[in-house]
């Protein structure tokens, strides 16, 4: 059986595979990409870029139409929904660190779309979309891969495979890798709106974390619309969930007159937190959301995943160029990336949940409340809580471990 050949596959053409196929195709390496679906997924997930994200897509020069394209945010509220109150936090603050001191709001799938038509323009790199990979074997030298198509399959023999194919990674599955963690009872409904919610609620922020013991919300304003995600009821199924009533309750308790906002779209998502046990089997690694999943309070799931495909091609560069069989740094790869997963994106999601959720009468949520206060207060907590909360903090963790 005649196999193609190639340096690089990647499975999963999704904002973090995307990535990392452009970062190599700019060196000459001869990478494919599969992506079992038609096209880029237009879903409603990752909408936040935060400064290290942008100053690293800098590299790939997409960063001017994420600039373009998204709306600058650099405040973000924490507020109390019962009370009212909110606490402001201003990334302008950090303009001595970064060229981009604010949040770029923006759908991820204009990142995708706009890599994958860039990567159309290389000879050396080739995204193959309703292409699934269904299967792949490893030796010593390369790995075997065998790859769905409307046709048949086709059998490709690549250096090295990267799974970047999500949540339910066959990659990381065929590895057998465990995934640990746990799965929130709740899904999360994600409604959308070109309503503006900001006329409603006055002096709300492009990104407002409100926290509530009866109902929690996120509020996010993407170019054209707004966003809110809200946790739903468990005994209830997808069609309730999906239904003009509920949107109408969940609108009547924020605006008023719920039957008045049209939404654009209802999505309903099943949260997870969970680790791969390891990035990196051989000559097959995992990056993205086939590596980690998180809960989407702070934005760090698609960000964490991009710095996984920075972190990684800093590693996989020498090997394909120099030809070098030693996987060591691929193995600092996968200390350093699933060290601040744990560190920092599990850690932080899963306090920004309880934070967001807690209930007045246990006294925690007061506890927090005054917690943010202080630090919100005092000049050099507050630098270093922003230069955390925009991920500054976890990158550097990572590059300190060897
Ligand atoms: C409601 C919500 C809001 C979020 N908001 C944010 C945010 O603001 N900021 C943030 O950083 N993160 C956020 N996230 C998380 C973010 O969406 C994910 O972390 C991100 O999409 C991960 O990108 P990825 O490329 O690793 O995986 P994916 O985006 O899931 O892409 C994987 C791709 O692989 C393809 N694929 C799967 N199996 C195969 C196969 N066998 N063969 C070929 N292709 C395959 C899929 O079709 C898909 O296109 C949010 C998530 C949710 C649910």
């Amino acid at each position: 059986m005649k196999r193609e050949r190639c340096q690089v596959v990647i499975a999963g053409a999704g904002p973090v595979g995307t990535v990392m196929a452009t970062l190599l195709a700019q060196i000459g390496v001869d990478v494919v990409v599969l992506e079992a679906g038609a096209d880029c997924a237009q879903d409603l997930r990752a909408s936040t870029f935060h400064p290290p994200t942008l100053e690293m897509l800098d590299q790939i020069g997409i960063t001017p139409m994420l600039l373009k394209r998204g709306l600058k945010a650099p405040i973000y509220h924490w507020r109390d929904r019962q009370s009212g109150e909110f606490i402001e936090f201003d990334l302008s603050e950090l303009s001595d660190v970064t060229r981009y001191p604010f949040r770029i709001q923006c759908e991820q799938y204009h990142l995708s779309r706009a890599l994958a038509d860039g990567l159309e323009k290389f000879d050396n790199a080739d995204i193959r979309f309703g292409n699934r990979l269904l299967s792949f074997q490893q030796d010593d030298s390369g790995v075997d891969i065998e790859v769905e198509t409307a046709l048949g399959i086709d059998h490709l023999r690549a250096d090295y495979l990267i799974g970047a194919d999500g949540a339910n990674s066959i990659v990381r599955k065929w590895l057998g890798i465990e995934f640990d963690g746990f799965t929130y009872a709740e899904r999360f409904l994600c409604l959308s709106t070109e309503e503006d919610l900001a006329a409603h609620l006055p002096g709300l922020a492009p990104v407002n974390y409100v926290s509530d013991p009866e109902e929690w919300l996120v509020l996010l304003r993407v170019p054209s619309l707004w966003r809110v995600l809200v946790p739903t009821d468990g005994t209830l199924d997808d069609g309730e969930l999906r239904s003009d009533k509920m949107k109408n309750e969940i609108f009547d308790r924020l605006t008023g007159d719920g039957a008045a906002i049209e939404t654009r779209h209802r999505t309903l998502y099943r949260v997870h937190q969970r680790v791969a046990k390891s990035f990196v089997e051989n000559r097959v690694i995992l990056i993205g959301d086939s590596a980690h999943l998180n809960n989407p309070l702070g934005g760090f799931g698609m960000n964490s995943g991009v710095h996984d495909a920075f972190n990684l091609f800093e590693k996989l560069e020498p090997l394909l160029k120099l030809g070098k069989t030693t996987n060591g740094s691929l193995e600092l790869y996968d200390r350093q990336r699933r060290k601040v997963t744990h560190s920092f994106t599990q850690t932080q999601t899963i306090e920004n949940m309880k934070f967001i959720q807690s209930g007045h009468e246990s006294g925690a949520h007061e506890r927090k409340r005054q917690e943010m206060l202080a630090i919100k207060q005092d000049d050099v907590r507050r630098r270093e809580y922003l230069l955390r909360q925009s991920m500054y903090e976890s990158l550097a963790q990572a590059e300190a471990i060897n």
